[in-house]
C-alpha cells in the first residue's frame, strides 16, 4: 500500500505546515484542525503507516520530542495546564492519516476535550489470563521482559 500521505508532502516541503520542531528524524507541527489551541503532531520523517512499521528508535524519539513539546506548551502563550498524548494505530483506533503521528494536546480547565470510554471491572483471574497471553505474544515476538 502507498506509504505516502499529506504528511510526507509536509516533510518534503511540498505542502504547507506551521512547524515548531525539526531534526534529522522527526518533525512537529500544528494540527490543522486542533482539538484545543496549540494541538501539535509529532511525526517520523520516514513514512511508517503503523506502529508495526515504525523504527522503535524513532518511536522513542517521538515520545522524547513530545515531552519537550509538552513543557513548551506549558510555558508558551498556549498556557497549557496539562497535556494529553494520543496515538491512533489502525482504523479501529481512529487513525485517519496513515503516517504514524503522536498527538500532543494542550489542556486547560473546561476546554471541552476528553476521551470517551467506559472502564470495566474484571476479576483478577481474567486480568492474569490476558497478562499471560500478552506475555506469550511478547516472547514469540522476541521481546524479553
Ligand atoms: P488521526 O485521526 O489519524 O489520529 O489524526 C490525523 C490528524 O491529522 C487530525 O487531527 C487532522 O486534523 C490532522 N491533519 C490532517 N491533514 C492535515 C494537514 O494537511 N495538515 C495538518 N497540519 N494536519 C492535518
Amino acid at each position: 500500500m502507498n506509504p505516502y500521505t499529506i504528511f510526507a508532502d509536509i516533510v518534503a516541503g511540498r505542502a504547507p505546515s506551521s512547524k515548531v520542531y525539526e531534526d534529522d528524524d522527526v518533525l512537529a507541527f500544528m494540527d490543522i484542525r486542533p482539538f484545543t489551541p496549540g494541538h501539535l503532531l509529532v511525526i517520523p520523517k520516514i513514512p511508517a503507516r503503523s506502529l508495526s512499521e515504525l523504527d522503535p528508535a524513532v518511536g522513542g524519539k517521538l515520545f522524547q520530542v513530545g515531552q519537550q513539546l509538552a513543557a513548551a506548551l506549558r510555558t508558551s502563550e498556549v498556557g497549557a495546564d496539562g497535556v494529553n498524548f494520543f496515538l491512533a494505530d489502525g482504523v479501529t483506533a481512529g487513525q485517519e492519516v496513515f503516517h504514524v503521528h503522536l498527538h500532543v494536546i494542550p489542556r486547560t480547565p473546561g476546554d471541552g476535550f476528553g476521551l470517551r470510554g467506559r472502564p470495566t471491572t474484571l476479576p483478577r483471574a481474567d486480568l492474569d489470563y490476558l497478562a499471560g497471553s500478552i506475555r506469550g505474544a511478547l516472547d514469540r515476538n522476541g521481546n524479553n521482559s
